[in-house]
């Protein structure tokens, strides 16, 4: 879900950023709060900048949201209402000032009852539809794009409550996995293109979890049943499990981006281990070395499952030379460049003894804005390194993502306005290598690139993108 951000942000500013994680839990006799909670932690690195959780026992709903992360969005109160099902949403939106009101899951009561609603993904013809939903009379109370789906159920005029939300996701474009509740359903829905994941578990007692990763799972000890297909519409209730197809695409596009950067390396998404993508991503990058070198380095914590595979590819010995201070977040956390760049410095730290003197492979997932890049250059040079030769899994990154990833505004993204030799300068390293497209579709089993959204390296967006854009002018 994103924020409209309409007042604090510059033009620049102004697109929707969001990363968001997303849990449903319906487990009668269990202790669904419990289960939420548990679960919505597990998937705290989608989101850190708040939380909430949203439980019913029918009658009656719970919500309890805050800012932070888990640990302090629910310092001074957890739901406390014994219910049977219950939905969960961890939130990190990059656009000016953070919004209360913004927090998930979001209420509404509507003439079926109540209804809320958490929201993974980014819609792309969310203004649109705002627009004309506030020129039917529609007020909002948050400025983001999950609200209008919100609306949209609400107004629909179709005749239960399975038929509304079909009806108002044929409208929406984009990208979203949703868990919904009412107070007799859990639903889950994933967009059509399938940009973002959402899976199902089954818990020992026979109750049912939707999780944007499996890790999700996991952590409730739910068994993976499967993911959520694209364009399916998950229901589930007391008479079990139903689902149905509401949308198709002849292609879809699941995010790269979840395999390169965003998703925890122990989820499995789609069939395929975000661990493997990562340690084939490092392979095929140690495939295209030419270059020199005595030992591989990683950028913890996402470059090291690469790194490992770049080493067992090269040969080259794999060894730390980064240490991270555990307590500092995801360097993105910090909104403007100049928190970002002290954060770096914080976040991680050399250890000369095993540098000094070496020339290092440096491996990081991706290069954005070059912030961190161009700081862990130095520091590892500052350490004694000879020569630093940086190596990024993935394929240069020059156009924004309009879907959930926050990826900067283009003329932020380093590659889309430097060439690679521009780029190696600027961090002052002695060699800078991406992972080829190729490379990359080798590593994620889509050698023919048939259903994975690449739109940040080559601009090919699966949808229609003029609403987003037009906004982002001003
Ligand atoms: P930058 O320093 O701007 O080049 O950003 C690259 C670093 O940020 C890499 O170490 C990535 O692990 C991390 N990163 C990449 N994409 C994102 C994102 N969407 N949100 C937060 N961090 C990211």
């Amino acid at each position: 879900m994103n924020d409209h951000c309409l007042k604090k942000c510059s033009a620049a500013e102004s697109q929707w950023h969001e990363e968001c994680g997303v849990v449903g839990v319906w487990a009668p006799g269990e202790a669904v709060v419990n289960l939420c909670y548990l679960a919505l932690f597990a998937l705290q690195h989608r989101g850190q900048e708040s939380a909430g959780i949203a439980v019913t026992n029918g009658m009656h709903i719970d919500v309890e949201k805050g800012m932070g992360l888990m640990r302090d969005a629910f310092k001074t109160r957890v739901p406390t209402l014994a219910g049977h099902c219950a939905i969960g949403h961890v939130r990190y939106s990059t656009c000016g000032a953070s919004l209360v009101n913004n927090v998930q899951p979001i209420f509404a009561y509507f003439s079926g009852g109540f209804i809320s609603l958490a929201h993974n993904g980014s819609l792309t013809n969310a203004r649109l539809i705002r627009s004309q939903l506030e020129k039917q009379g529609c007020i909002f109370q948050t400025t983001t794009d999950s609200e209008a789906i919100l609306n949209l159920i609400a107004r629909s005029g179709a005749p239960t409550i399975e038929e509304k939300i079909e009806a108002s996701l044929k409208q929406v474009e984009g990208a979203y996995c949703l868990t919904i509740m009412t107070g007799d359903k859990l639903i889950g829905a994933r967009d059509p293109h399938g940009f973002r994941p959402l899976c199902l578990g089954q818990t020992a007692s026979g109750g049912f979890v939707l999780a944007s990763e499996t890790c999700g799972l996991d952590a409730v000890k739910a068994k993976f049943v499967r993911d959520v297909a694209p364009g399916e519409m998950v229901v589930i209730d007391k008479d079990g499990v139903r689902s149905k197809i509401i949308d198709t695409r002849p292609n879809l596009s699941k995010c790269v981006f979840e395999y390169i950067y965003f998703a925890r390396p122990d989820s499995v998404f789609d069939g395929l281990s975000v661990w493997q993508a990562r340690y084939q991503m490092g392979r095929q990058l140690a495939k295209q070395f030419t270059g020199e070198a005595d030992i591989v380095t990683p950028v913890p914590d996402t470059g090291i499952t690469a790194a490992l595979g770049f080493s067992a590819e090269s040969g080259l010995p794999y060894v730390e030379g980064l240490i991270k201070n555990r307590y500092v977040g995801r360097t993105f956390i910090l909104p403007d460049q100049a928190n970002r760049e002290s954060t770096v410095d914080m976040k991680l730290n050399p250890i000369r003894a095993n540098l000094e003197g070496k020339r290092v492979v440096l491996v990081d997932d991706s290069l954005v804005r070059g912030t961190t890049s161009v700081r862990l250059v130095s520091l590892i040079k500052s350490a004694g390194a000879k020569e630093v030769h940086m190596c990024i899994s993935s394929p240069p990154i020059t156009h924004p993502c309009y879907y959930g990833i926050d990826t900067a505004v283009k003329k932020e993204l380093i590659a889309a306005v430097q060439s690679v030799e521009e780029i190696r300068r600027f961090l002052g390293a002695d060699g800078l290598m991406y992972l080829s497209k190729e490379g990359l579709m080798e590593a994620v089993n889509d050698a023919a690139n048939q259903c994975m959204c690449t739109a940040c390296f080559t601009g090919q967006y699966p949808t229609s993108i003029d609403d987003v854009e037009n906004s982002s002018k001003g």
